[in-house]
């Protein structure tokens, strides 16, 4: 069936108001979750052949977040989908409130390729869970992931409940032209600005999770050692291609070599090699010749070696870096970390100040003044204080970026909210109506008027 058939057939299929009722969205929430639990080793292969990418990552920072979310809906459906009663103002007497959340419709989510799983699915289950139908256009750049999610769902789904449409940038042109009632993508910063464009034609709301240069400060009140291990895991799983990854480092100059040293020791013990079953490789060719250049010899601290057959790329770090050099200028979504150096604390923050606001920021520090100067002077997505990115593995926390790095946010109640209208109903009583509001005025009736107000 042509694509624009099967938007038809959902905007239809939400009118039979089947989607609101929450029997409904558990049975299918379910079913997703029973899906990926019988297919797992399918879905493992799949990436593998896409990157590289272990097992043990796969289902740590994919599989699990999705099982995650489909429990966390199941759970806390009734109370997220109940209305709430909110307070009645006293020219509104008598009367009550309530904000009811109301599904929107039919939606898109367009997914990217770095997280297939996880950053396809888990907005498909928020959009489920808050009673919506939705069309899925996974990132046709990791193509057995979107294969297998597409013979997943298309088999067991009803195309007018839930579709994946699997395709690249035509395809996700024709969709755009299509009116949805949300649309959520994930992705560069670069199409993101295609997306919001081609939304605003239909007065489409958006929800944009985009990415950005995300920095690690590290002081010299830190703990250094567990400094270096949390940040060398965070840089370099999935091989740098994580969104909140540390895209760059600001270390104190003091505790600079000591510190470099400690990072090197980690990467050598966390066994990244050529060989590894364990270290993603670059997704791609393009990608894989667009981080090469980035690599200055002159400035390898260490690493710096790769392999085109393998799409391998060592863990890199590069020292001697300044703001303008060309690595400092772009996203960089790779095994490459290049680190600066400050005197000053302040003058530090001042640095990041004048880039693009980042989808994570990471400070590691024991000294509380400058955690608080971190939180209240700097705008990002959301980050840590003493880890890196793990803020996203604490579903209590909205995730999202700011300015150059997104709009809106989801996971948990953010991502049931993300998905639903906060509708507003006063119901009034039909007693008790004083004639205070109602023509012809007079001095008096304003009078009161401004009492009541
Ligand atoms: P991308 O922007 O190239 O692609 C994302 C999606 O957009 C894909 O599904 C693709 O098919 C589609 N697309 C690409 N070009 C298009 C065009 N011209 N018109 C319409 N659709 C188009 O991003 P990517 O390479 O898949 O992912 C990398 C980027 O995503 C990085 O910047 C990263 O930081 C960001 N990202 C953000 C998050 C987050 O949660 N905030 C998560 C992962 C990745």
């Amino acid at each position: 069936m042509e694509i624009e058939k099967i938007v038809l057939s959902q905007k239809d299929f939400f009118k039979t108001q089947q989607t609101k009722s929450l029997a409904f969205r558990k049975i299918y929430l379910e079913k997703l979750r029973n899906l990926i639990i019988t297919n797992e080793d399918m879905l493992y292969e799949a990436i593998y052949k896409d990157f590289g990418k272990s097992k043990f990552d796969t289902f740590t920072t994919e599989l699990s977040f999705i099982l995650h979310d489909i429990d966390y809906y199941l759970k806390n459906l009734k109370s997220l989908a109940k209305p709430k009663k909110v307070g009645t103002n006293l020219v509104n007497q008598f009367g009550n409130s309530k904000i009811y959340a109301d599904p929107l419709g039919c939606v898109l989510v367009i997914g990217a390729w770095n997280y297939p799983y996880q950053l396809s699915l888990s907005p498909i289950v928020a959009a489920i869970a808050a009673g919506n139908c939705c069309i899925l256009k996974p990132s046709e750049i990791a193509e057995n992931t979107m294969k297998a999610m597409a013979e997943i769902i298309n088999k067991n789904f009803p195309p007018e409940y839930l579709y994946v449409y699997e395709g690249g940038i035509d395809e996700t042109t024709r969709l755009l032209e299509l009116k949805f009632d949300k649309i959520f993508f994930t992705g560069s910063t670069k199409v993101g600005k295609i997306i919001y464009k081609a939304a605003s034609e239909h007065l489409t709301p958006v929800v944009l999770e985009l990415g950005g240069k995300s920095p690690a400060i590290v002081t010299k009140d830190a703990n250094l050692d567990i400094a270096a291990k949390r940040i060398v895991w965070g840089k370099f799983l999935n091989a740098g291609q994580t969104c909140v990854a540390p895209d760059y480092l600001l270390v104190e100059e003091v505790i600079q070599e000591q510190f470099l040293e400690m990072l090197r020791k980690y990467i050598k013990e966390f066994k990244y090699n050529a060989d590894s079953e364990q270290y993603t490789r670059i997704i791609n060719q393009r990608n894989f010749h667009r981080l090469t250049k980035l690599i200055s010899p002159e400035k390898i601290y260490c690493g710096g070696g790769f392999s085109e057959e393998k799409l391998y790329i060592e863990p890199t770090i590069l020292t001697d870096i300044h703001w303008n050099d060309e690595i400092m200028q772009e996203e960089i979504f790779g095994p490459l970390l290049p680190v600066l150096s400050f005197q000053n604390y302040n003058a530090a923050l001042n640095s990041i100040l004048e880039l693009e606001k980042p989808l994570a920021a990471y400070l590691f520090t024991n000294n509380t003044e400058e955690k608080e100067i971190f939180t209240k002077r700097l705008s990002f997505g959301g980050g840590c204080i003493n880890e890196t990115i793990m803020h996203l593995g604490n579903g209590n926390l909205p995730f999202g970026g700011v300015g150059n790095s997104g709009i809106g946010n989801y996971h948990g109640k953010y991502g049931f909210d993300s998905f639903s209208h906060q509708k507003s109903v006063l119901e009034k009583a039909t007693w008790g109506e004083p004639n205070i509001k109602y023509p012809p005025y007079s001095e008096k009736k304003l009078t009161w008027i401004r009492r009541l107000l």
